[in-house]
Order: structure tokens, then C-alpha cells, then sequence
């Protein structure tokens, strides 16, 4: 990648009247945050498929909550890296409108993102199995917690597989979709649906789409600038470009 993709990527950000960000599991590779499915991983006598969905969960909630609390555990010890730190700074110069992540690690929040659209929820949320209490955890959690409203069980609020998205969460993205006319897509293979359409609504709209990703990706072929490289690094370079 040459300085000058660097510097028409910056021109459209610059440009942009409208930007928003879509992040994946990459934006959090610099921190160090696990995929918890590497072959050294804790969990490897257990699939990770039983256990993320609503049918292992009614199974054998303690075995669930074990893995969550695992997992939280390792997110705690995790920091946001210079890519979450730049998209705060873009978020309160008024440049970004706003993030919607796949992620579930909550690091953007912790870096101070303010707007954040989480599709896929968040490793420190609950919500009740029998009431509708919805809550937050702020320490990994031991046992099966339970509903301070009702006292049934409370499950972690993450969309697990065979689940529908949050419809309030998906109504927000489809506005900010609408009204995006620059998207930048980072960190994400742009595989997992429905994320992976979500750029091109936008550009199908006439908008710009600004991808920064290791590798090649299949939205690749479709954006206005591919930024090959570590999203650390490149935000920080856009950011110096931008010169806010
Ligand atoms: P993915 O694992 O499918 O793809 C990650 C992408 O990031 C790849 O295209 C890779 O080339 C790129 N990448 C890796 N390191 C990078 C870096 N330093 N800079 C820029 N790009 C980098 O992730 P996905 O697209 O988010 O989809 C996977 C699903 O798994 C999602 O549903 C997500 O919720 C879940 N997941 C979340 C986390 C997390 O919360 N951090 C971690 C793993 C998986
Ligand atoms: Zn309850």
C-alpha cells in the first residue's frame, strides 16, 4: 500500500458528512483479545458450538456460565489498542457518527466509544431467563448469577447461534445505514452475516467504503480503498493525515 491510498482514504474521511465504522474480532487482535478456539485453549475438550447456544444453556447452565466466566476473565485482562483509541478521538471531534461491532469484548466501551452498536451483544451483559431484568456484570461471574428481580437464572447477553439479533439493536443499525455516506470496515472477514451486507448498503447508496483488514477480504473488490495492514497502525497513520 502506498502513502497515497493512505492519503485518498484520508480525503474521504475528511470528505465524509456521515461516517460511520463496522468492526470485527481484528480490530481486537492488538490487544491480544483470544479467539477461544486455538488448539491450546482450555476449552478444547468442549465444542464451542454446545456451548454458545439457548438448548446447551437449558443443558447445563453452570457449564455455560463456566465458560463465560472463563472468558471474562481473559477480556478483563485486556486493554483497547491505538485503533479503539482512534476511533474515540473520531467519535468526539464529531467525524464518526457512529460504530456498530461484532464484537462482543465490550473494548470499544471501555475505550470511551460512546455510540455502539453491538451486534452480536456484549460478555459482560445478562438477561434474565423468566423476567425481563437486564443487567451488567462487572466481575467475572461465579456460579450461575441470578435475577435480582425474580430470582430465576440469568444468561449472559450475547446472541448465541440459531438466535435472532436484538430487533432494537438492528432497527438503529439499518438507520445508520441509511444515513451513512462513508463506512469504514475494519478487522472484519466480512463473512458473518448479517454484517457482511451491512457495507454494501451503503455503498449500494452511492456512499464510500473504506476497508482496513491484513488480508484480502470478499468485500475487498468492492471498496473505494483497501488499507493492507494492522488496524493499530493504520488508524493511527489516517489519524495524523486527517490532522485533527
Ligand atoms: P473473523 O475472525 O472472521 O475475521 C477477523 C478479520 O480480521 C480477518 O479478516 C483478519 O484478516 C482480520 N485481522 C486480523 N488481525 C488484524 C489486525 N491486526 N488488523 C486488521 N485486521 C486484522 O472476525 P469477524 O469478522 O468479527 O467475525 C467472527 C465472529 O466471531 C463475529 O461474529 C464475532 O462476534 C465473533 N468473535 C468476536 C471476538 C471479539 O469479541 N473480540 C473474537 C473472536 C470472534
Ligand atoms: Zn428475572
Amino acid at each position: 500500500m502506498s502513502r497515497d491510498d493512505l492519503a485518498f482514504a484520508a480525503s474521504i474521511i475528511s470528505e465524509a458528512r456521515h461516517l460511520i465504522a463496522l468492526t470485527g474480532a481484528g480490530i481486537s487482535k492488538e490487544s491480544n483479545v483470544p479467539t477461544f478456539r486455538g488448539k491450546d485453549g482450555l476449552w478444547r475438550k468442549h465444542n464451542v458450538m454446545d456451548l454458545a447456544t439457548p438448548s446447551a444453556f437449558a443443558r447445563n447452565p453452570q457449564l455455560v456460565w463456566e465458560w463465560y466466566s472463563w472468558r471474562q476473565d481473559l477480556i478483563a485482562k485486556c486493554t483497547p489498542n491505538p485503533a479503539h483509541h482512534t476511533l474515540v478521538k473520531w467519535e468526539k471531534k464529531g467525524i464518526l457518527k457512529s460504530l456498530i461491532s461484532q464484537n462482543v469484548d465490550g473494548l470499544h466501551r471501555r475505550a470511551g466509544s460512546g455510540n455502539v452498536l453491538e451486534v452480536h451483544g456484549n460478555l459482560w451483559a445478562v438477561k434474565c431467563t423468566s423476567c425481563t431484568h437486564l443487567g451488567r456484570l462487572s466481575d467475572p461471574a461465579q456460579g450461575i448469577p441470578e435475577c435480582p428481580s425474580c430470582g430465576a437464572n440469568l444468561r449472559p447477553d450475547v446472541v448465541w447461534f440459531g438466535e435472532r439479533l436484538n430487533p432494537v439493536v438492528m432497527q438503529n443499525v439499518r438507520e445508520e445505514l441509511e444515513r451513512a455516506d462513508t463506512i469504514i470496515v475494519i478487522g472484519t472477514s466480512a463473512l458473518v452475516q448479517p454484517a457482511a451486507t451491512f457495507p454494501l448498503i451503503v455503498k449500494q447508496r452511492g456512499g464510500k467504503l473504506l476497508e482496513v483488514n491484513i488480508e484480502q477480504t470478499p468485500l475487498t473488490r468492492t471498496v473505494d480503498a483497501h488499507l493492507r495492514g494492522k488496524a493499530g497502525e493504520l488508524l493511527l497513520k489516517l489519524d495524523k493525515l486527517i490532522g485533527i
